[in-house]
């Protein structure tokens, strides 16, 4: 509990396919209000180029698998041959918002846990302008195809999960959009 209003923190699960835009929506929101809380994700995949080194705890699978054997974990998951996982929250002092960037899988076990969380689930205006935007980050061609095809499947359990969904359309438009929803939920 940190400012009176909620004896635990709002969790608020940012998900949708890859290349829609999640981490660069979610540093965004981050960046606008100081009591939301970015967890950081451990993973096993490597560091694509260019990639901010604090994007992830970027970690081997022994140590990934000593993390789940600690129960460390609020949730993990296999996506695309890697396991990515969040740490158990510790949000710091001041923060009423604990914000995920996660996928679908991660999404579902993290409501099975908190049914309370609140659920974001981000579309592309598109599948040419996610395509785009996939190849934009660089992206290795196989992944865009791989990322491109997940999304597929992603995308109907995504919506049937969601409490919200947002296209990422205009980046600011989105982020304001969350930020109203959070505002909701605190006056809740
Ligand atoms: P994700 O985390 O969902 O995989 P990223 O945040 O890495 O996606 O975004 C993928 C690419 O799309 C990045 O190059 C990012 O700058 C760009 N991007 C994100 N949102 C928008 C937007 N609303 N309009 C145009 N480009 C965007
Ligand atoms: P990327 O390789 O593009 O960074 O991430 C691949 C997918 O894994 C994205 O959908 C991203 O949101 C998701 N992801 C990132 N961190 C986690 C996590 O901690 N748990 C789960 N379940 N998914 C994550």
């Amino acid at each position: 509990m940190t400012d009176g209003s909620h004896s635990r923190p709002i969790t608020v699960v940012i998900s949708g396919p890859g290349g829609v835009g999640k981490s660069t929506i979610a540093d965004r929101l981050v960046s606008r209000d100081q009591r939301l809380w970015l967890s950081r994700s451990w993973t096993t995949r490597e560091r694509r180029d260019g990639e901010p080194e604090g994007a992830y705890v970027f970690v081997d699978r022994d140590a990934f698998q000593q993390r789940i054997d600690a129960g460390g974990f609020l949730e993990w998951t296999e996506f695309l041959g890697n396991l990515y996982g969040t740490p158990t929250p510790e949000p710091v002092a001041g923060s009423d918002v604990v914000v995920l960037e996660i996928e679908v899988d991660g999404a579902q076990q993290v409501k099975a846990q908190h049914p309370e969380a609140i659920l974001v689930f981000v579309l592309p205006p598109t599948r040419t302008e996610q395509e785009r935007r996939l190849r934009e980050r660089g992206d290795h061609e196989s992944k865009v195809i791989q990322r491109l095809r997940k999304a597929e499947s992603e995308e109907p359990v995504g919506l049937k999960l969601a409490d919200h969904v947002l296209v990422n359309d205009d980046l600011d438009e989105t982020v304001n959009d969350l930020l109203r929803i959070i505002d909701r939920a605190r006056a809740r």
